[in-house]
């Protein structure tokens, strides 16, 4: 994960898929079976669903092709997802409440732009 998120920090494209990212995709058989948020599971996929939307609204991006985040796309996001407007997965995600806690601490220890480097 922490290589993936350097590389886009650095450039490297990303493109939205369904199910299993490049980050889940690359865990074991038997931590999939362990997480009780796989990626590939229904509910998963619908807030993902969700998520997708928010972002994309905001973002006014074409997702269809994969697409660079630079700073001041994260910094947008950022700000919309502390003022709640793009968190509709969150409310069904058993980790909401750590994610508002990176929210609240104004994500200085996330590794993509961090706000402070
Ligand atoms: S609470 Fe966090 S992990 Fe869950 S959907 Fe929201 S941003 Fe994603």
């Amino acid at each position: 994960m922490t290589d993936i998120v350097a590389d886009i920090g650095r450039g490297r494209p990303i493109e939205l898929v369904k199910g299993p990212d490049a980050i889940c995709g690359g865990l074991t058989a038997e931590d999939r079976r362990a997480c009780d948020h796989d990626c590939a599971q229904a509910e998963t996929l619908e807030l993902d669903r969700l998520a997708v939307e928010g972002v994309v609204g905001l973002l006014g991006a074409d997702f269809s092709v994969p697409v660079v985040i630079d700073e001041s796309m994260v910094v947008r996001l950022r700000a919309a997802f502390t003022a709640r407007s793009i968190r509709s997965a969150c409310r069904r995600c058993p980790w909401s409440d750590f994610c508002t806690e990176i929210a609240a601490e104004g994500f200085s220890r996330t590794k993509l732009f961090p706000p402070d480097a």
